[in-house]
């Protein structure tokens, strides 16, 4: 069946919110990441771009590649509450929309064509009621799937738009490089461009077999997106619900140092997950049973993160607030919900590249020895070791599209 698939994007979204809230920066080279010594670029505007800096650059590497450039320390929670912004406003044009990180969005508009405007209108007024009401720009593609739809963004930016009709998906990625194809990184383009493979033309006259005698499983993936086709879903937004952890005690307890050690525990769990799967939350609630069986719980909306530090304060600064009956209690529980994709680059911000490593060499522990013969991680922090974990440390994200980072196209 034929669909119309709709992706959007941002462009160079944290420059653009800097850009609202100080029009001084416009037409300026801008810089927007961690400031300190070993802070890393997390956004650039495309002034910046002919210096050769990109995102993910130390940040002293991009201030020496051009010096007039002005270098914004990022600001997790106000990017966050522009991001919402948009996706309010998506949400009263189309109803069922995936939001695939913090700047990006897919929506299917199949069969729209047939009530009102075509499907392309319904596009471009929706692109500038965004521009119009948030303030910031934003480029989509329109195709029959996600992958062109994604491809023909990345071409129209900045600020702007494109239309890849039906039956024409093949012979539009054709001249594009290989590495324009989401789901190649360096390695895969590496080793294509070592078999000779420079343009997606070349993949789509191999024969399919080829490409999964080279690259495996992901070799099929990859021909067939070559060939402008893929049937990967869009995932509603609201549908991505969330992630939890309770725990009913096997004794109903009034122990207030055990209880906060558990939902840090939780915490961190949680936490270890949504990195594993490169999601964010924006949401945090806790919960606690008392032993009469009433439940309360309290939640707190916060920028979007994964990162311990941010949330586990959070999380018991929330317990403390429900836990003010004296009486004991029967279960307490953690949940993240809002969950977007997106990695560290939100955390970026705090100049902490060894806060990152931290967790980056953590949590690659935690993959590799995972946990012991009763299920309980090995890996954990100081504060909660000795309490028995609460969940597999599995990835519930599987089965998902692979995660593009929010700035991969700016
Ligand atoms: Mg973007």
């Amino acid at each position: 069946m034929e669909r119309t698939i709709l992706h959007m994007d941002l462009d160079t979204f944290f420059v653009s919110v800097e850009r609202k809230n100080d029009t001084r920066l416009e037409g300026k080279p801008i810089l927007v990441g961690g400031i300190g010594d070993r802070g890393v670029v997390a956004a650039c505007s495309y002034e910046t771009r002919p210096f050769g800096i990109h995102s993910g650059m130390p940040m002293k590497m991009a201030r020496n590649l051009c010096p007039e450039a002005v270098v914004i320390r990022g600001e997790a929670g106000i990017y966050s509450k522009e991001s919402k912004l948009v996706s309010d406003i998506i949400r009263e044009t189309v109803p069922v929309f995936e939001k695939a990180s913090i700047d990006e969005f897919y929506a299917d508009l199949s069969g729209m064509d047939r009530f009102c405007k075509s499907s392309y209108q319904m596009a471009d007024e929706l692109r500038m009621r965004i521009k119009k009401q948030a303030g910031l720009p934003i480029s989509f593609g329109l195709s029959a799937n996600k992958l062109v739809s994604k491809v023909a963004t990345g071409t129209a930016k900045p600020d702007n738009k494109r239309k890849v009709d039906f039956g024409t998906e093949k012979e539009f990625l054709a001249p594009m490089l290989v590495k324009k194809i989401p789901m190649v990184g360096e390695k895969t383009s590496q080793i294509l461009y070592n078999l000779g493979i420079k343009h997606v033309k070349t993949i789509q006259e191999m024969p399919m077999e080829m490409m999964s005698k080279v690259l495996g499983k992901n070799g099929v993936v990859l021909w067939n997106r070559a060939n402008g086709r893929d049937d990967t879903p869009i995932i509603p937004f609201h549908e991505r619900k969330s992630i939890s952890n309770e725990r009913t005690f096997g004794k109903d307890t009034g122990d207030s140092k055990r209880m906060r050690e558990m939902i840090r525990a939780m915490g961190e769990n949680l936490a270890y997950q949504l990195r594993n799967g490169d999601k964010l939350t924006s949401c945090i609630s806790v919960k606690i049973r008392y032993a009469d069986f009433n439940t309360f719980s309290k939640q707190l909306k916060i920028p979007y993160t994964s990162a311990d530090h941010i949330l586990i304060p959070q999380i018991e600064r929330l317990f403390d607030q429900l836990y003010n009956r004296r009486m004991m209690v029967r279960l307490v529980g953690v949940n993240f919900s809002d969950l977007v994709n997106g990695n560290y680059q939100i955390n970026m911000f705090d100049d902490s590249e060894e806060k990152l490593n931290l967790y980056q060499a953590m949590d690659y522990l935690r993959n590799r020895y995972g946990t012991d013969d009763r299920g309980n991680s090995i890996i954990s922090w100081g504060t909660t070791l000795g309490i028995a974990n609460i969940a597999s440390m599995g990835n519930p994200f599987n089965g998902e599209p692979p995660i593009i980072p929010a700035h991969r196209n700016a």
